[in-house]
């Protein structure tokens, strides 16, 4: 039977089992599973070197294990080296394993068109924000800036991918949230705003706003963009996109994209 999964810790609140589940469901790919693989970093390297082995034929990897994941593979895509992480391992017959980051290409897919000579500005210096930096600038954005709580982060990440640091939110086409603010479902819309240290007026002046974070039900700064009339695309868009990414280069077919979205909790397009 093959084997894919996710690894991550924690991962108890992951969508992609049900999003696999979903895909192999339409497909009739019953004999596949896609489990949740709760790694501690101490066993990272270790367990996941011996899952090929085990009749994994590949694994997402999420939070906090996306650089270790590129160090312990034998070889890595151009987009995986320049962003430093990879979310998604294929563990080959012969033992080697290779590392793709499908963050980046999800992220221009989930935003449905061309960034080609939009402006954008990356909230956040983590892992996600360099995904979306490098994705960003290697579609053809004309400028892409970042600004960051940590001001310190936002200069290492801009200096190292050829972005710009900002001391503050500026205006821009697209906006991208790839910080944790919104995750928090205590903290209010205004309390989530001044995390980011931007108004509703602001937020209101991008044509498109992009939230990572996703939860059941709108982040606040996506009810900011969409009462703004902004278009707005939410992180589960993204997670569907990057999963689609990754099932296409394990299983070499097309994503049942339809599938995934409901998998994910998303309603699948009427049209
Ligand atoms: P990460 O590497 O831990 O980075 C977290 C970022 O959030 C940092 O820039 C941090 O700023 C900022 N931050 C945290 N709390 C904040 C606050 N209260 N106010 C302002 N900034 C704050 O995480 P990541 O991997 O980039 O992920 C970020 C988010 O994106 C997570 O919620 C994750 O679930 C989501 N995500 C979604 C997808 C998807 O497919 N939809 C994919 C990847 C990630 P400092 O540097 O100042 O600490």
């Amino acid at each position: 039977m093959p084997r894919l999964g996710v690894i991550g810790w924690p991962i108890a609140h992951s969508r992609s089992p049900a999003m696999f589940e979903a895909a192999f469901a339409a497909l009739g790919m019953e004999d596949w599973s896609y489990q949740r693989l709760p790694l501690a970093p101490e066993i990272f390297a270790e367990t996941v070197t011996a899952l090929g082995a085990s009749g994994f034929v590949g694994a997402n990897v999420t939070i906090p294990h996306k650089r270790a994941a590129l160090a312990l593979a034998d070889r890595a895509s151009e987009a995986a080296r320049a962003i430093g992480a990879a979310n998604t391992l294929t563990f080959h017959p012969d033992g080697t394993i290779a590392a793709e980051n499908t963050d980046a290409p999800g992220l221009i897919a989930a935003l449905g068109r061309s960034p080609r000579g939009m402006s954008a500005l990356v909230l956040g210096a983590g892992g996600s924000a360099r995904a979306a930096v490098w994705a960003l600038l290697d579609a053809g954005a004309a400028k892409v800036s970042v600004w960051n709580r940590t001001p310190e982060r936002a200069h290492a990440l801009a200096r190292e991918l050829g972005a710009q640091a900002v001391a503050d939110p500026v205006g821009a086409d697209l906006l991208v949230n790839c910080t944790a603010v919104g995750l928090q479902r205590s903290a209010s819309e205004a309390e989530a705003l001044n995390q980011l240290q931007l108004s509703a007026d602001q937020v209101g002046g991008y044509a498109y706003v992009i939230d990572l974070v996703y939860r059941d039900g709108l982040t606040p700064l996506l009810a900011t963009a969409r009462r703004a009339g902004v278009v707005t695309v939410d992180g589960l868009e993204v997670l569907v996109a990057q999963g689609a990414l990754s099932f296409q280069r394990w299983i070499g077919r097309p994503a049942p994209l339809d599938a995934m979205r409901r998998g994910a909790g998303l309603e699948a397009p009427t049209s």
